[in-house]
Protein backbone atom coordinates (compact mmCIF):
# COMPACT_ATOMS: atom_id res chain seq x y z
CA UNK A 1 0.00 0.00 0.00
CA UNK A 2 1.10 3.33 -0.97
CA UNK A 3 2.22 5.88 1.81
CA UNK A 4 0.48 9.53 1.49
CA UNK A 5 3.75 11.21 0.59
CA UNK A 6 4.55 8.38 -2.37
CA UNK A 7 1.16 9.41 -3.35
CA UNK A 8 1.96 13.31 -2.79
CA UNK A 9 5.25 12.56 -4.99
CA UNK A 10 3.17 10.70 -7.74
CA UNK A 11 0.77 13.79 -8.20
CA UNK A 12 3.71 16.01 -7.99
CA UNK A 13 5.83 13.56 -10.88
CA UNK A 14 2.34 14.31 -12.71
CA UNK A 15 1.93 18.25 -12.77
CA UNK A 16 5.60 18.82 -13.52
CA UNK A 17 4.90 15.94 -17.02
CA UNK A 18 1.55 17.71 -17.60
CA UNK A 19 3.20 21.56 -17.71
CA UNK A 20 6.28 20.37 -19.85
CA UNK A 21 3.99 18.79 -22.60
CA UNK A 22 1.88 21.56 -22.31
CA UNK A 23 5.00 23.82 -22.62
CA UNK A 24 6.80 22.42 -24.73
CA UNK A 25 8.60 24.46 -27.44
CA UNK A 26 9.24 23.49 -30.92
CA UNK A 27 12.11 22.10 -31.78
CA UNK A 28 13.17 23.82 -34.96
CA UNK A 29 16.85 23.24 -37.18
CA UNK A 30 17.53 25.35 -39.69
CA UNK A 31 20.49 25.21 -42.02
CA UNK A 32 21.54 28.81 -41.92
CA UNK A 33 21.35 31.43 -39.38
CA UNK A 34 19.01 33.61 -41.58
CA UNK A 35 16.53 30.93 -41.75
CA UNK A 36 16.80 30.42 -38.21
CA UNK A 37 15.98 34.25 -37.97
CA UNK A 38 13.17 34.27 -39.50
CA UNK A 39 11.39 31.18 -37.87
CA UNK A 40 12.04 33.28 -34.49
CA UNK A 41 10.15 35.52 -35.65
CA UNK A 42 7.16 33.79 -36.89
CA UNK A 43 7.56 31.16 -33.42
CA UNK A 44 8.96 33.50 -30.76
CA UNK A 45 8.40 31.61 -27.17
CA UNK A 46 6.99 28.82 -28.89
CA UNK A 47 10.15 27.56 -30.74
CA UNK A 48 13.41 26.22 -29.88
CA UNK A 49 15.74 27.33 -32.74
CA UNK A 50 18.95 25.19 -33.54
CA UNK A 51 20.81 26.74 -36.88
CA UNK A 52 23.54 24.50 -38.23
CA UNK A 53 25.51 26.33 -40.08
CA UNK A 54 28.24 29.55 -38.55
CA UNK A 55 27.36 32.74 -39.63
CA UNK A 56 31.00 33.08 -40.29
CA UNK A 57 31.22 30.10 -42.29
CA UNK A 58 30.89 29.77 -46.47
CA UNK A 59 27.21 28.18 -46.37
CA UNK A 60 28.52 25.85 -49.19
CA UNK A 61 31.25 24.04 -47.20
CA UNK A 62 29.99 23.74 -43.38
CA UNK A 63 31.48 21.98 -40.68
CA UNK A 64 28.53 20.45 -39.70
CA UNK A 65 29.07 18.59 -36.16
CA UNK A 66 27.89 14.97 -35.86
CA UNK A 67 26.15 16.49 -32.50
CA UNK A 68 23.77 18.25 -35.15
CA UNK A 69 22.68 14.69 -35.73
CA UNK A 70 20.55 14.79 -31.93
CA UNK A 71 19.18 17.94 -32.33
CA UNK A 72 17.77 16.48 -35.82
CA UNK A 73 16.83 13.58 -34.10
CA UNK A 74 14.66 15.24 -31.67
CA UNK A 75 13.88 18.02 -34.03
CA UNK A 76 9.97 18.65 -34.92
CA UNK A 77 11.15 20.63 -37.92
CA UNK A 78 13.84 21.29 -40.53
CA UNK A 79 14.17 24.48 -42.68
CA UNK A 80 16.53 23.28 -45.66
CA UNK A 81 17.50 26.46 -47.95
CA UNK A 82 18.00 24.45 -51.13
CA UNK A 83 19.10 24.82 -54.42
CA UNK A 84 21.84 22.34 -53.33
CA UNK A 85 23.35 24.82 -50.83
CA UNK A 86 23.60 22.07 -48.28
CA UNK A 87 24.57 19.41 -50.15
CA UNK A 88 27.74 18.87 -49.34
CA UNK A 89 26.97 18.89 -45.37
CA UNK A 90 23.15 17.85 -44.93
CA UNK A 91 22.61 14.61 -46.43
CA UNK A 92 24.41 12.77 -44.08
CA UNK A 93 23.28 14.32 -40.82
CA UNK A 94 19.48 13.66 -42.08
CA UNK A 95 20.37 10.36 -42.82
CA UNK A 96 21.70 9.65 -39.29
CA UNK A 97 18.82 11.34 -37.45
CA UNK A 98 16.02 9.08 -38.54
CA UNK A 99 13.69 11.39 -37.60
CA UNK A 100 10.54 10.95 -40.04
CA UNK A 101 9.22 13.81 -39.29
CA UNK A 102 11.49 15.43 -40.92
CA UNK A 103 11.98 13.95 -44.37
CA UNK A 104 10.82 14.94 -47.46
CA UNK A 105 7.01 14.87 -48.03
CA UNK A 106 6.28 15.75 -44.58
CA UNK A 107 5.00 18.99 -43.17
CA UNK A 108 8.54 18.75 -40.91
CA UNK A 109 10.55 19.20 -44.34
CA UNK A 110 10.63 23.19 -45.43
CA UNK A 111 12.47 23.77 -48.55
CA UNK A 112 12.90 27.58 -48.33
CA UNK A 113 13.56 27.80 -52.21
CA UNK A 114 10.30 26.89 -52.68
CA UNK A 115 8.40 29.69 -53.93
CA UNK A 116 11.23 32.10 -54.55
CA UNK A 117 12.16 33.29 -57.81
CA UNK A 118 15.25 31.71 -58.39
CA UNK A 119 17.92 33.55 -60.11
CA UNK A 120 21.00 32.39 -62.55
CA UNK A 121 19.07 28.89 -63.24
CA UNK A 122 21.49 27.00 -65.39
CA UNK A 123 20.54 26.03 -69.05
CA UNK A 124 22.32 22.47 -68.18
CA UNK A 125 23.57 20.55 -64.84
CA UNK A 126 26.97 21.93 -64.33
CA UNK A 127 28.02 20.59 -60.80
CA UNK A 128 30.47 18.42 -62.63
CA UNK A 129 32.36 20.70 -63.77
CA UNK A 130 32.31 22.15 -60.52
CA UNK A 131 29.80 24.78 -60.51
CA UNK A 132 28.55 24.49 -56.87
CA UNK A 133 25.10 26.16 -58.34
CA UNK A 134 24.16 23.46 -60.50
CA UNK A 135 20.08 24.31 -59.68
CA UNK A 136 20.21 28.21 -59.83
CA UNK A 137 21.79 30.67 -57.15
CA UNK A 138 20.86 29.53 -53.61
CA UNK A 139 22.08 33.02 -52.38
CA UNK A 140 18.31 34.28 -52.22
CA UNK A 141 18.15 35.65 -48.37
CA UNK A 142 20.47 38.36 -49.39
CA UNK A 143 16.82 39.54 -50.82
CA UNK A 144 14.83 41.35 -48.15
CA UNK A 145 11.85 40.49 -49.99
CA UNK A 146 12.71 36.69 -50.28
CA UNK A 147 12.73 36.60 -46.39
CA UNK A 148 9.14 38.11 -47.22
CA UNK A 149 8.19 34.73 -49.14
CA UNK A 150 10.20 32.68 -46.93
CA UNK A 151 8.61 34.16 -43.38
CA UNK A 152 5.16 33.04 -45.03
CA UNK A 153 6.08 29.59 -45.74
CA UNK A 154 7.39 28.78 -42.76
CA UNK A 155 4.58 30.60 -41.14
CA UNK A 156 2.06 28.16 -43.28
CA UNK A 157 3.77 25.48 -42.03
CA UNK A 158 3.78 26.00 -38.20
CA UNK A 159 0.34 26.07 -38.05
CA UNK A 160 0.17 22.78 -39.72
CA UNK A 161 2.12 21.48 -37.49
CA UNK A 162 0.95 22.92 -34.26
CA UNK A 163 -2.76 23.86 -35.20
CA UNK A 164 -3.36 25.33 -31.65
CA UNK A 165 -0.98 28.11 -31.89
CA UNK A 166 -2.08 29.02 -35.89
CA UNK A 167 -3.59 32.39 -34.99
CA UNK A 168 -0.54 33.41 -32.47
CA UNK A 169 2.25 32.75 -35.77
CA UNK A 170 -0.05 34.00 -38.16
CA UNK A 171 0.12 37.21 -35.79
CA UNK A 172 3.63 37.52 -35.69
CA UNK A 173 4.21 37.02 -39.30
CA UNK A 174 2.13 40.07 -39.78
CA UNK A 175 4.36 42.04 -37.39
CA UNK A 176 7.43 40.90 -39.42
CA UNK A 177 6.14 41.59 -42.22
CA UNK A 178 4.82 45.25 -41.42
CA UNK A 179 8.39 45.70 -39.97
CA UNK A 180 10.11 44.37 -42.93
CA UNK A 181 8.31 46.83 -45.11
CA UNK A 182 9.07 49.73 -43.35
CA UNK A 183 12.54 49.37 -42.95
CA UNK A 184 13.02 48.16 -46.92
CA UNK A 185 11.58 51.74 -48.13
CA UNK A 186 14.27 53.27 -45.56
CA UNK A 187 17.07 50.55 -47.33
CA UNK A 188 15.40 51.73 -50.54
CA UNK A 189 16.38 55.58 -49.77
CA UNK A 190 19.82 54.48 -48.67
CA UNK A 191 20.72 53.14 -51.90
CA UNK A 192 19.21 55.34 -54.54
CA UNK A 193 21.75 57.84 -55.30
CA UNK A 194 23.88 54.75 -56.17
CA UNK A 195 21.55 52.93 -58.65
CA UNK A 196 23.34 51.60 -62.02
CA UNK A 197 26.89 51.62 -59.82
CA UNK A 198 28.76 48.67 -61.14
CA UNK A 199 30.10 46.29 -58.55
CA UNK A 200 32.62 42.67 -58.75
CA UNK A 201 32.22 40.15 -56.05
CA UNK A 202 34.40 37.16 -54.79
CA UNK A 203 31.91 34.53 -55.42
CA UNK A 204 28.16 34.61 -57.23
CA UNK A 205 26.41 35.36 -53.26
CA UNK A 206 25.37 38.93 -54.06
CA UNK A 207 23.19 38.95 -57.15
CA UNK A 208 19.72 38.89 -55.19
CA UNK A 209 20.54 41.68 -53.44
CA UNK A 210 22.26 44.01 -56.27
CA UNK A 211 18.86 43.03 -58.49
CA UNK A 212 16.99 44.08 -55.55
CA UNK A 213 19.02 47.57 -54.75
CA UNK A 214 20.20 48.27 -58.09
CA UNK A 215 23.53 47.44 -57.79
CA UNK A 216 25.10 45.94 -61.24
CA UNK A 217 27.35 42.65 -60.66
CA UNK A 218 29.44 42.71 -63.78
CA UNK A 219 32.56 39.85 -62.63
CA UNK A 220 33.35 37.28 -59.63
CA UNK A 221 36.81 36.79 -58.30
CA UNK A 222 36.03 33.30 -58.91
CA UNK A 223 35.62 31.91 -62.12
CA UNK A 224 32.63 29.90 -61.65
CA UNK A 225 30.81 29.39 -58.50
CA UNK A 226 33.33 27.39 -56.38
CA UNK A 227 36.40 27.47 -58.15
CA UNK A 228 39.50 29.61 -56.64
CA UNK A 229 40.83 32.99 -58.84
CA UNK A 230 43.19 31.78 -61.39
CA UNK A 231 46.00 33.91 -62.64
CA UNK A 232 44.84 33.62 -66.01
CA UNK A 233 41.04 34.95 -64.92
CA UNK A 234 42.41 37.62 -62.70
CA UNK A 235 44.30 38.87 -65.71
CA UNK A 236 41.02 39.36 -67.46
CA UNK A 237 39.12 40.80 -65.42
CA UNK A 238 41.43 43.33 -64.43
CA UNK A 239 41.30 44.94 -67.92
CA UNK A 240 37.46 44.34 -67.73
CA UNK A 241 37.15 45.94 -64.61
CA UNK A 242 39.17 49.64 -65.27
CA UNK A 243 37.05 49.55 -68.74
CA UNK A 244 33.75 49.51 -66.66
CA UNK A 245 34.72 51.60 -63.97
CA UNK A 246 33.74 49.11 -61.17
CA UNK A 247 34.06 51.26 -57.61
CA UNK A 248 33.65 48.55 -55.40
CA UNK A 249 34.94 44.45 -55.09
CA UNK A 250 32.51 42.90 -52.56
CA UNK A 251 33.92 40.28 -50.55
CA UNK A 252 32.35 37.73 -47.44
CA UNK A 253 33.79 37.87 -44.42
CA UNK A 254 35.22 34.63 -44.65
CA UNK A 255 37.43 35.59 -47.70
CA UNK A 256 41.09 35.24 -48.56
CA UNK A 257 42.06 38.70 -48.74
CA UNK A 258 45.31 39.12 -50.74
CA UNK A 259 43.78 38.78 -54.24
CA UNK A 260 40.75 40.95 -53.71
CA UNK A 261 43.98 43.56 -52.27
CA UNK A 262 45.35 42.76 -55.64
CA UNK A 263 42.55 43.95 -57.78
CA UNK A 264 41.97 46.83 -55.68
CA UNK A 265 45.16 48.03 -56.16
CA UNK A 266 45.59 47.37 -59.95
CA UNK A 267 41.83 49.06 -61.09
CA UNK A 268 41.62 51.37 -58.26
CA UNK A 269 38.58 49.70 -56.75
CA UNK A 270 37.55 49.73 -52.89
CA UNK A 271 37.30 46.45 -50.78
CA UNK A 272 34.67 46.08 -48.90
CA UNK A 273 33.93 42.93 -46.40
CA UNK A 274 30.36 41.92 -45.49
CA UNK A 275 28.59 39.09 -43.31
CA UNK A 276 26.23 37.13 -45.39
CA UNK A 277 24.37 35.59 -42.61
CA UNK A 278 23.12 36.84 -39.84
CA UNK A 279 24.99 36.66 -36.54
CA UNK A 280 28.33 37.52 -39.01
CA UNK A 281 29.14 41.12 -37.05
CA UNK A 282 27.73 41.45 -33.69
CA UNK A 283 25.53 44.96 -35.13
CA UNK A 284 23.73 41.60 -37.00
CA UNK A 285 21.68 39.85 -34.40
CA UNK A 286 18.45 39.19 -36.64
CA UNK A 287 17.38 39.48 -39.92
CA UNK A 288 16.54 43.45 -40.11
CA UNK A 289 19.37 44.63 -38.68
CA UNK A 290 21.65 42.89 -40.55
CA UNK A 291 20.31 44.53 -43.60
CA UNK A 292 20.65 47.82 -42.28
CA UNK A 293 24.62 46.87 -41.29
CA UNK A 294 25.61 45.68 -44.38
CA UNK A 295 23.56 48.35 -46.32
CA UNK A 296 25.03 51.11 -44.09
CA UNK A 297 28.47 49.52 -45.10
CA UNK A 298 28.02 49.33 -48.36
CA UNK A 299 26.94 53.53 -48.59
CA UNK A 300 29.79 54.70 -46.55
CA UNK A 301 31.95 53.10 -49.00
CA UNK A 302 30.83 54.33 -51.72
CA UNK A 303 30.06 57.67 -50.30
CA UNK A 304 33.94 57.49 -49.14
CA UNK A 305 34.40 56.95 -52.92
CA UNK A 306 32.84 59.58 -54.29
ZN1 LIG B 1 27.23 30.09 -53.69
Amino acid sequence: MKTAYQVLILCILFVVSWVSVVHAKLNIVATTPDLGSIVREIGKDKVEVTSIAKPTEDPHFVDAKPSFIVKLNKADMLIDGGLQLEIGWLPNLVTGARNQKILPGNPGYVVASAGVPVLELPASLDRARGDVHPLGNPHFMLDPLNGKIVATQICNRLCQIDEKNGSYYKINLKDFVARLDQKFSEWQKKTEPFHGTKIVTYHKTFPYFAKRFNLIVVGTLEPKPGIPPSPAHINQLIPMMKNEGVKLIVIEQFRERKIPEFVAEQTGAKVVILPIMVGGVKETDDYLSFFDYTINQLVSALNAKS
